[in-house]
């Protein structure tokens, strides 16, 4: 039944037999954490085959002649290039091979049209104000960075196809301050969920009043489905841009971070051959060029894209139980309660949970006192600022999947005590 539905003294009641349960969950000494979004050591173990592919006596030379153990090749060698393209969905030509983190790729960007603004626009250090478009709930360590610089977060709500379009376009077309837009267009993060294709067409087709506004379009969680049938699949952003008369829109974002091995995999950048020109000018005073060696490491291990995709395989069925065994305990214990509400993702990394408005914080805590960390309440939201105080992101990879139905018992339990606690004023 609701517990909208309950009278006083059945809440009073229910409270009495939360808080023993609760007493009988802390004497479990449970300490897990699902704070971020790790892959657990279990899919680290998939990737170990990539420490056996380069040994003392292997050829280190790439295709185009260059001795990977060097310096040089500025925008990565041509076959890691290829494949990130393919990961990707982009032209091989249109890419920028970094190093170990595309979240570091994002803030250079963010860096160079700071200091030296973008395709020869005024450097956004030198404007009064600098605005950027936080799709909420979203992305912490996005919103942490043009939060770094000084900008202005504006937070846009996510709804269930994508961002909510009509704000972005009546917010892009009358402010020139706003200069630009996080998004995680599929399986976001939080969310799980996927941008539509009429979301994506909209997007090409912004015209935003500042021409240095970009689209980061950070595609973290391109290749990383949970089921091998049902998986979500979007409309390519670059080539849409260019269809739509809008090629320098957006700066494309991925890594092998939750492919191999998070920090040490390999980053890149697709955007258009405009702003790739841009870019080489500040890249080439950053650095000689980036971890060759790793980037021919990744290549000779998965020979291709369809190699990449067997391995993404490994990773889902790893995640799937997980995923599942969180996804069935908030059914069973909190379905048809009216008191919380949370998605159901298809890949990625994590699912989003809404507890009642102003209960967050308080489930987060009670959760912390009974061992289980999770995901600061209000993370989700710019200056950690949830204005209704209800998105928890459950980040459901890391532990074992025994801890993992413990602590989302757990999380049911605190947000039940939770909403009692509020339903009884
Ligand atoms: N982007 C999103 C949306 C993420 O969720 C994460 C990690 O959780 C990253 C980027 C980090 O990527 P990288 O390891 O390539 O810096």
């Amino acid at each position: 039944m609701p517990y909208a539905d309950l009278t006083k003294e059945e809440l009073m009641e229910l409270k009495k037999s939360l808080k023993a349960e609760y007493k009988a969950m802390q004497a479990k000494d449970l300490k897990l954490d699902m704070s971020r979004g790790k892959p657990s050591q279990e899919q680290l173990d998939i990737s170990m085959g990539l420490m056996d592919v380069l040994s003392s006596d292997a050829d280190l030379m790439s295709e185009n002649g260059s001795d990977c153990r060097n310096y040089g090749v500025l925008d990565g060698i041509p076959e890691a290039k290829e494949l990130m393209g393919d990961m990707m969905e982009v032209p091989a030509d249109n890419l920028i091979i970094y190093g170990n983190s595309s979240l570091n790729v994002m803030y250079d960007c963010i860096s160079r049209s700071y200091t030296h603004g973008v395709m020869g626009s005024t450097p956004w250090c030198k404007l009064d104000k600098v605005k950027f478009l936080c799709i909420v709930p979203g992305y912490d360590r996005h919103f942490a960075i043009t939060e770094y610089f000084g900008f202005e977060n504006v937070c846009i709500p996510m709804l269930e196809s994508g961002p909510d379009m009509d704000m972005i376009e009546e917010l892009v077309q009358n402010d020139d301050s706003i200069k630009g837009i996080w998004c995680v267009p599929k399986y976001s993060n939080p969310t799980g969920n996927s941008y539509s294709d009429e979301v994506v067409r909209r997007f090409a087709r912004l015209k935003p009043a500042a021409k240095d506004f970009r689209i980061y379009w950070d595609n973290a969680y391109t290749i990383h489905h949970l089921y091998d049938l049902d998986q979500d699949h979007l409309i390519e952003i670059l080539a849409e841009c260019k269809r739509a008369g809008n090629p320098d829109l957006v700066y494309k974002f991925a890594s092998t971070s939750k492919v191999t091995f998070p920090g040490s995999g390999i980053a890149a950048l697709a955007t258009s051959h405009n702003n790739l020109e841009d870019i080489k000018k500040q890249l080439k005073m950053q650095t000689i060029g980036h971890d060759k060696v790793n980037q021919l490491r990744h290549v000779r291990y998965f020979k291709d894209i369809h190699g990449m995709v067997e391995h993404m395989k490994k990773h889902a069925n790893s995640l799937r139980p997980k995923f599942e065994m969180v996804l069935d305990t908030l059914e069973s214990e909190l379905g048809g309660l009216g008191i919380a509400s949370w998605t159901k993702p298809k890949g990625g990394y994590f699912i989003s949970f809404d507890t009642m408005d102003g209960c967050a914080k308080e489930v987060v805590s009670k959760c912390k006192k009974a061992g289980v960390v999770l995901t600061g309440a209000g993370a989700t939201f710019p200056g950690g600022n949830d204005p209704h105080d209800k998105n928890i992101r459950i980040a459901p990879s890391f532990p074992p999947v025994g801890d993992l139905e413990m602590a989302a018992k757990l999380l049911c339990l605190c947000t039940k005590m939770a909403a009692v606690d509020k339903l009884l004023g």
